[in-house]
């Protein structure tokens, strides 16, 4: 036997009204979200596409793919400030880019000055630098 039986009908309409509208409401929410996340990734995506378009191909060469960009930076405040300004994202990937071609021992065409590291000694640098390197790009001492 049903327990609905011995409920107020019209309550029990009620209450599966009430059921339905919050389900609906839930499932909406969840898709504005959705659509929400989807637009802003597709929106960083492109900022970060078009970015690229500006930069040098020996810098593109070095970056890690759209993918991993969006992950690894996606929460970077410097990152996320520059989302939406088109100049100081292409000198961001620059930036990340270059630091890579440290990291894996590639001198940056743009690195035609030099200065003195207190581990490297004399090493390239993009700007010059006069006395002892403050921080240097090639052992991040500072
Ligand atoms: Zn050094």
């Amino acid at each position: 036997m049903s327990l609905h039986k011995f409920l107020n009908p019209d309550l029990r309409q009620r209450d599966i009204a009430t059921e339905l509208e919050m389900r609906d409401q839930a499932v909406a929410t969840v898709a504005a979200s959705q659509q929400t996340t989807d637009c802003n990734f597709t929106s960083i995506e492109r900022a970060i596409q078009a970015a690229i378009q500006e930069i040098s191909t020996e810098h593109t060469q070095h970056l890690p793919s759209l993918e991993e960009i969006v992950i690894t930076y996606s929460e970077d405040p410097l990152f996320i400030s520059a989302i939406n300004e088109p100049e100081m994202l292409s000198r961001t990937l620059e930036m990340i880019a270059s630091n890579r071609m440290i990291a894996a021992g590639i001198v940056p065409s743009s690195f035609t000055e030099t200065g003195a590291c207190v581990k490297c000694g004399v090493v390239l640098l993009e700007t010059k630098a006069e006395g002892l390197l403050y921080g240097c790009p090639w052992c991040h001492t500072s």
